[in-house]
């Protein structure tokens, strides 16, 4: 197709122009992708310190267990190639190296996403002066590839940013998630929605997947469910 001789796409792994077709990855990259394995958080779908194999849950989520109901993770965060591609998406524009994670995670988590039941997907919102400076939310991009195989709609409307965060190293992790919290509201109707899922490019620490899910809760949402391209460990 001409579209692919004038945007030629590149394989995430190891970066080298695919051939023109519907390929998203070369084939030796496949095994290379540093996909989230067993032991992972039974709570947020994180991996694992070292050490804590034998554990259900994450150090993070045994020092303040999240308010969603379950979250799914994709990637290691602290890996060269799953790194790259998150600062790649997020500052170099190129989007299209998230269509095989994407395409990959969300095959492989179809049924148990089913389960869920969820009325749509909700992109982890950015502030307004970001998304000019970048020209798109990467939590969107990542939204939207996964709801074609999903076949649940992406709601980037509704849950919005209002201001900055601004870092206040004084407060406590509560008291900052407070304030984290007043970062976010809703853009909408109450009750618009019964069950969602909430995705992001990266888990950290869980303290913006937290402030956006009291979010959505307190406008009426029953279940908040979490899907993250990647998540370090914890
Ligand atoms: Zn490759
Ligand atoms: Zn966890």
């Amino acid at each position: 197709m001409l579209i692919d001789l004038l945007f030629p796409k590149c394989c995430p792994v190891c970066l080298d122009v695919l051939p023109p077709g519907k390929k998203l990855i070369c084939a030796p990259c496949v095994k290379k992708m540093p996909r989230v394995q067993e032991p992972y958080c039974l709570k947020c779908g994180r991996p694992m310190e070292t050490g804590d194999e034998w554990k259900e849950y994450c150090r993070n989520c045994e020092k303040r267990f999240p308010s969603f109901e379950k979250g799914l993770v994709y990637g290691v965060y602290h890996t060269e190639i799953m790194s790259r591609l998150m600062a790649q998406v997020k500052y170099h524009e190129d989007p299209q190296l998230l269509d095989y994670p994407c395409l990959d995670f969300a095959e492989s988590t179809r049924e148990l996403v089913q389960s869920f039941e969820a009325e749509c997907l909700i992109p982890v919102p950015v502030h307004k002066s970001r998304l000019k400076e970048r020209g798109y939310n990467q939590a969107e991009e990542i939204a939207r590839r996964l709801s074609k195989i999903w076949e649940i709609p992406t709601d980037s409307r509704y849950l919005i940013r209002k201001e900055k965060t601004a870092p206040q190293k004084t407060l406590t992790d509560y008291e900052r998630l407070l304030n984290l919290q007043k970062v976010f509201s809703i853009n909408g109707p109450m009750k618009k929605y019964r069950r969602v899922i909430l995705v992001d490019d990266i888990l950290t620490t869980g303290a913006t997947a937290e402030a956006c899910t009291w979010t959505l809760k307190k406008a009426g949402v029953e279940e908040v469910y979490f899907a993250a391209l990647s998540a370090v460990r914890g």
